[in-house]
């Protein structure tokens, strides 16, 4: 049910300060960024081979990436995996027992998300994306 690694999701303090080293140093070119002000976050996406890099970056101190930020410090936020269908994908989960943080798919930036709880998938946060056609 899994395509591919659709994107690497990084929260980090400032993009300008982090292109320093994922577009200057490690050479990896900027596509673009987008500023989405209903989940509170600026996002610089760069893209890998058939993957990208996602690097995150709140916009004010009561969302959950700064939330998140503040907890732990800059790092690996979650894991993007591309499925054909998410609803399937949801219910296969649900069947199998696994917790998710949403129960049935919103709406993201590329498509339909829903993220897997970090306590079934031993800490690392998933999220799954069926990209709009
Ligand atoms: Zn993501």
């Amino acid at each position: 049910m899994i395509k591919r690694i659709d994107h690497i999701a990084v929260v980090v303090e400032d993009i300008e300060q982090a292109l320093s080293l994922f577009r200057d140093t490690l050479g990896l070119e900027l596509s673009h960024t987008e500023t989405i002000p209903e989940q509170g976050v600026k996002i610089a996406f760069l893209p890998v081979g058939e993957s990208e890099i996602e690097l995150l970056e709140p916009l004010s101190a009561d969302t959950s990436i700064a939330k998140f930020l503040a907890k732990r410090g800059e790092g690996m936020h979650h894991i993007c995996l591309e499925v054909e269908d998410i609803d399937a994908a949801l219910a296969d989960l649900k069947e199998k027992g696994v917790r998710l943080i949403n129960k049935t798919a919103v709406a993201g930036a590329h498509g339909r998300v829903a993220f897997i709880h970090p306590k079934s998938t031993h800490g690392v946060l998933i999220e799954l994306l069926e990209r709009s056609k």
